[in-house]
């Protein structure tokens, strides 16, 4: 979990306290990250941040700078982080990418930029995580929200914020991604993602997966009166 203070903390769950949960979207079928078959895919663009995030990430910057090297991160640009709050409402900014060759990753898409986020190590893994677990520290502990819970997300759908896992039968990122892209042989990602959905119930102080479960439910019920 990203080092949050609890105003940090607070912040977040007033600002997702409305949103709901697309229960049936966990109903899809799915399969764990394989590092080996993805070599992080999802993190090419590198990944938008919460205004608190930011803050802590661009404090961060002299400790990351000394840190990331020891973990095998080689290349760290000068402006590893993007600062958009002039021009974003919800979200202020992100990591930044730098340049980096997939052409030897047959699973990588044909048609995509060739970047990847400034935290990333060359193999795919992410520097902030082996950071963290070099430290003796929880795996998150330093990575950005929407990176640890990916691939569940919080869209806006006609003003309304929804939890929801993007399903890739629309949305070609998802399709591209080996944690997000549905699996006929999979198992549903209410299953594999639990480790997600209990740190997104943790940082917004909502039991997520009995919404789910609920949400499951009251849908059986339904297609049952019919
Ligand atoms: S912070 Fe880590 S997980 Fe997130 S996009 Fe960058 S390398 Fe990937």
């Amino acid at each position: 979990m990203l080092i949050l203070s609890e105003k940090d903390r607070e912040a977040f769950r007033e600002r997702f306290k409305d949103a709901t949960v697309d229960a049936m979207s966990f109903t899809r079928k799915y399969a764990w990250c394989d590092l080996g078959e993805c070599h992080g895919t999802c993190c090419s663009g590198g990944v938008w941040t919460e205004p608190e995030e930011l803050k802590i990430m661009q404090a961060n910057d002299a400790y990351y700078r000394e840190k990331l090297p020891t973990v095998g991160v080689k290349v760290f640009p000068d402006v590893p982080l993007l600062d958009t709050s002039e021009s974003m409402d919800r979200f202020t900014g992100g990591t930044n990418k730098r340049p980096f060759d997939y052409s030897d990753k047959p699973n990588y898409p044909k048609d995509w930029d060739h970047t990847t986020c400034t935290f990333r190590r060359d193999d795919g893994a992410c520097g902030l995580q082996l950071l963290a677990v070099a430290e003796g520290k929880p795996a998150w502990h330093y990575k950005p929200f929407y990176c640890y819970l990916f691939p569940i997300d919080i869209v806006e759908n006609e003003g309304k914020l929804v939890i929801e896992i993007t399903d890739s039968a629309d949305d070609a990122f998802s399709a591209a991604t080996m944690c997000g892209r549905t699996r006929e042989n999979g198992k549903p990602g209410y299953e594999i993602f639990a480790r997600e959905i209990a740190a997104l119930s943790e940082i917004l102080n909502r039991d997520i997966m009995a919404e789910i479960k609920a949400g499951i439910a009251a849908n059986d019920r339904l297609l049952s009166a019919v």
